[in-house]
């Protein structure tokens, strides 16, 4: 049994970026979690990030870690805007970030996480216990994929998640649906029709949404009144991109309307040729219910007043992520019970703090206090320095009680 001050738990753009930030200030803490595995395991490896170069980038404080810079130091051409980045290189990169500004992470998984006489017990998988006065919850998406209803009577072998494939060759020559109309969806069927698979997109909404093009070229009336920021071009962009703590002072009704409504499906500008045109896209179709015979997926579809079957050998739902904090397994259920939440979501404090002391959420559950930047990675610098802050002010306040991160030096220090 040992006793940290800080534990983040994840590893991921979030959990790094605020590590780096908690380093630089000299903040005790340890960093749990198998570092990028939502990308690095889930993800397929032939996608392109949806964000720009310039909000692909995990954070620290001076900005001496940036994508830029390690495109710079590897000798790769780097374009802020207009050019997409394979996931590849933003893995080589976030490695980098990694090895430099985060050495000492544990890849290790939170199986439990309870709190007694004020602080956190937790256990870890390789057998540790580990007491902390503060937790961050960092852990992503992962553990709030959504599924259509119908589906999941389906024995599993026949649908699936599009978060659960980083490889998509099982499915060449085969006959699949995608459901969705976002990113991920229009992303998971180019990358299968290009590889020989029979796919087809239903979609509920009566059209794909695409984003404007972007060539990269703009002149500087263009950037005044349509300014690019980190979730993309105009002023309402640089608002939710940049005022984190604005939106979280907006009536909650508001806030959940706005998280729920903007930025919803749609696909990047340089996806549209790869599938208009290319695969049958059934808008308006609505999925009524789903059986199996034979191996096959049978899917009842409503649209334009009538239903028609259709056959395929596998459904895939790229249907997103719904937050519900209740998804979190490690949560001890006395503990989770004593979270203040609205809708599956903790209710925060400007600093990401939940009702329980010292127990902090950061990412998608905190997109409902702090705005759809939180589904992003660009949302970690607003988290991260934010954190940092609230940290530093307490620093003073208390003895750290180890400071297994902080005394070790950086790879930089080192050299
Ligand atoms: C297909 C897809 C494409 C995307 N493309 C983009 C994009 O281009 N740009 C963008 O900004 N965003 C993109 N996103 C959103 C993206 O997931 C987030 O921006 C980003 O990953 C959020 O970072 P995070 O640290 O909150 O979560 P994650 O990246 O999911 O990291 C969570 C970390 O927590 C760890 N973890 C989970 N549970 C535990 C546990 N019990 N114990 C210890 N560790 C644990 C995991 O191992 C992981 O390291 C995409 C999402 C998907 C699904």
């Amino acid at each position: 049994m040992r006793t940290t001050d800080i534990a983040i738990i994840g590893a991921g753009p979030y959990g790094l970026s605020i590590s780096a930030h908690l380093r630089a200030k000299e903040i005790s803490h340890e960093v749990f979690g198998q570092p990028m595995s939502s990308w690095r395991r889930y993800m397929p490896t032939a996608m392109l990030l949806r964000s720009e170069a310039h909000a692909s980038n995990l954070w620290d404080p001076e900005r001496r870690y940036t994508f830029e810079r390690f495109c710079v130091e590897k000798g790769i051409s780097y374009v802020a805007s207009g050019r997409p980045v394979p996931i590849a290189l933003f893995l080589n990169y976030a490695e980098w970030f990694q090895i430099h500004a985060v050495p000492d992470v544990q890849d290790q998984q939170l199986t439990q996480l309870s709190r007694q006489d004020g602080q956190f017990h937790l256990s870890v998988s390789n057998g540790d216990m580990v007491h902390a006065r503060h937790v961050i919850i960092a852990t992503g998406h992962r553990y709030f994929c959504n599924l259509p209803s119908a589906l999941t009577e389906l024995p599993p072998e026949l649908y699936s998640h599009s978060s659960d494939h980083k490889d998509l060759t099982p499915f060449i020559a085969k006959d699949v649906a995608v459901i969705g109309a976002g990113q991920s969806s229009l992303e998971t069927a180019a990358l299968l029709h290009e590889q020989g698979t029979n796919v087809s997109i239903i979609a509920s909404s009566d059209h794909v949404s695409w984003n404007a093009d972007n060539d990269g070229e703009r002149s500087l009336l263009q950037k005044i009144i349509n300014p690019e920021a980190g979730l993309g071009f105009g002023w309402r962009s640089v608002a939710a991109s940049e005022f984190p703590q604005v939106f979280s002072m907006l009536p909650r009704s508001l806030r959940f309307y706005l998280v729920g409504r903007t930025w919803g499906p749609s696909g990047a500008w340089w996806l549209k040729n790869r599938v208009s045109g290319k695969l049958p896209v059934l808008t308006s179709h609505e999925i009524m219910r789903a059986s199996a015979s034979n191996g096959k997926v049978h899917l009842f579809l409503r649209a334009g007043g009538k239903t028609e079957e259709k056959e395929f050998d596998h459904v895939i739902a790229a249907t997103g992520f719904k937050a519900d904090l209740r998804r979190l397994s490690f949560l001890d259920p006395a503990l989770m019970s004593s979270i203040a939440a609205f809708e599956g979501a903790p209710q925060l404090d400007r600093f990401g703090e939940s009702s329980v002391p010292g127990l902090f959420f950061v990412g998608l559950l905190a997109a409902p206090t702090f705005g759809p930047v939180m589904r992003f990675m660009f949302g970690a610098k607003h988290a991260a320095a934010s954190l940092a802050q609230r940290f530093a002010s307490e620093k003073s306040s208390h003895q750290p009680l180890n400071n297994p991160i902080a005394a070790t030096p950086s790879a930089d220090q080192r050299q």
